[in-house]
C-alpha cells in the first residue's frame, strides 16, 4: 500500500494535504432512549466529534462494536440530524443545503455498506442495478452511452467479462462480487465522497483484500475522498492515511495512521493494538466486551468513557474528559495520562 507521501502527484508539494471536503464539527447526537417525562433516559451516541475528510485520501474510523461509527457515517450523509455541531459540503453546513443542492449532495457523498447481500434488490439484474441511477443522475448519457458506461463500471471493479455481469441477478453471485457491484453503483454518479461501513467484515476472509485494493484504487484514480469504517486497526492501517479511534461516542485519538500504529498514545488505542497479533488476545478481548462493555453512554455522564477500563485511570478522569492534546504534529490524544 502506497505510503501519503508517494500517493502525492509530482505537481504537488509533499507536504500538503488538501482541502477539507466532508468536515465534521463538534457533533453530538442524542437518542432518547425511555426514562418518563420528568427524567428521560438520553443515549448520547457522539460526544462532540470533529474531523476533516480530504480529496484523495482515506480516513479510517476505528472501534469496537457500539461505538458510534455507523452513527458517524449517517451524520455525515445527513440521515441523522446532530443534536449539536454540523456537519459542512465545501464549507457549507449541509443542513442548510435547498433541494436542488441536497440532490447533487446525494450524488456527491455515496454509502457502501457492510452487507452486500442486503443493500442490492435481489430481483433485479445487475445492469438494470447500475441503469438506475445512471439514468437518474447522468442525464447526459442516452441509448448504447448509458450500456457502454455500466459496461466500463463493471471492468473499473473487476467483474469481467462485464457483458456476462449484465445478466446475472445478485444471488448468482459471491459475496465479494456483490460488494463489487455495489461499490459500481456507488461510483456511477462521480461522487466525490465514499462513505464505507465495515465493507469486508461480511465477506471471506479470502476476498477482502482484493475489496479493499479496488477501494485504493478507486480513491486514487478518482481523488476520492473516503472515510473506512471498520473495528480492526490493522486493516485500519494498511488501509488508510490517517486515522481516527472512537470509543463510546467519543473520538480519543487521531493522527497518521503510521503513527497511531507505532506509537499509540491512549490506553484503548494501545488496548486495540495489542489484541491485533496475538490471536488468542483478540478473543479475549472480544468475550472482556461482553461482559465490560463499552458504557452505554447517557447525557448525564462526565469524565473519560474509557475510565472504568483503563489501567491508568485516577480520579480526575472519573470526572472530566481531557481536550485534544497534540502528541505529534497532526496526532492528537484525549487523555489525562499520556
Ligand atoms: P457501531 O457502528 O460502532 O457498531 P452504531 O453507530 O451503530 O455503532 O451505534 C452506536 C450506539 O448508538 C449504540 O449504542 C446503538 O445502540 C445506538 N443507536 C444507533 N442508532 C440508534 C437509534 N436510531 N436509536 C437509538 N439508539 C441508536
Ligand atoms: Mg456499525
Amino acid at each position: 500500500m502506497p505510503s501519503s507521501s508517494t500517493m502525492m502527484t509530482t505537481a504537488q508539494p509533499v507536504a500538503k494535504i488538501p482541502d477539507s471536503l466532508l468536515k465534521l464539527v463538534d457533533a453530538t447526537l442524542d437518542f432518547a432512549i425511555g426514562g418518563n417525562m420528568f427524567k428521560p433516559k438520553v443515549l448520547r451516541a457522539l460526544s462532540g466529534v470533529s474531523f476533516e475528510l480530504h480529496a484523495g485520501r482515506s480516513l479510517a474510523l476505528v472501534g469496537e462494536s457500539g461505538s458510534g461509527k455507523s452513527t458517524i457515517a449517517r451524520v455525515l450523509s445527513r440521515i441523522y440530524q446532530p443534536s449539536s455541531g454540523k456537519v459542512e459540503f465545501g464549507g457549507q453546513d449541509i443542513s442548510t443545503l435547498r433541494k436542488s443542492e441536497l440532490a447533487h449532495f446525494r450524488e456527491d457523498v455515496q454509502m457502501i455498506f457492510q452487507d452486500p447481500f442486503g443493500s442490492l434488490n435481489q430481483t433485479h439484474t445487475v445492469g438494470y442495478i447500475l441503469e438506475r441511477p445512471i439514468k437518474l443522475h447522468r442525464r447526459e448519457l442516452k441509448g448504447a452511452d448509458v450500456q457502454n458506461h455500466i459496461v466500463e463500471l463493471l471492468e473499473q471493479v473487476g467483474l469481467t467479462p462485464a457483458k456476462d455481469f449484465v445478466r446475472r441477478r445478485p444471488h448468482e453471485l459471491s459475496g465479494g462480487q456483490r460488494q463489487r457491484v455495489a461499490i459500481a453503483r456507488a461510483l456511477s454518479v462521480q461522487p466525490k465522497v465514499l462513505l464505507a461501513d465495515e465493507p469486508t467484515s461480511m465477506l471471506d476472509v479470502s476476498v477482502r483484500l482484493g475489496i479493499l485494493n479496488l477501494l485504493e484504487e478507486q480513491k486514487l484514480q478518482k481523488n476520492l475522498a473516503t472515510l473506512f469504517i471498520t473495528h480492526d486497526i490493522a486493516t485500519a492501517r494498511y488501509f488508510a492515511e490517517d486515522t481516527a479511534v472512537l470509543y463510546a461516542g467519543h473520538l480519543v485519538e487521531q493522527g497518521p495512521s503510521e503513527h497511531i500504529t507505532s506509537r499509540p498514545q491512549h490506553p484503548y488505542t494501545k488496548l486495540l493494538i495489542d489484541s491485533v497479533p496475538n490471536p488468542d488476545r483478540r478473543v479475549a478481548v472480544s468475550t472482556e466486551r461482553k461482559a465490560a462493555d463499552i458504557p452505554l453512554w447517557t447525557s448525564d455522564k462526565i469524565g473519560c468513557p474509557f475510565a472504568a477500563r483503563c489501567p491508568r485511570a485516577t480520579s480526575i478522569c472519573s470526572h472530566e474528559m481531557p481536550e485534544p492534546q497534540s502528541a505529534q504534529t497532526g496526532h492528537f490524544v484525549r487523555c489525562h495520562h499520556v
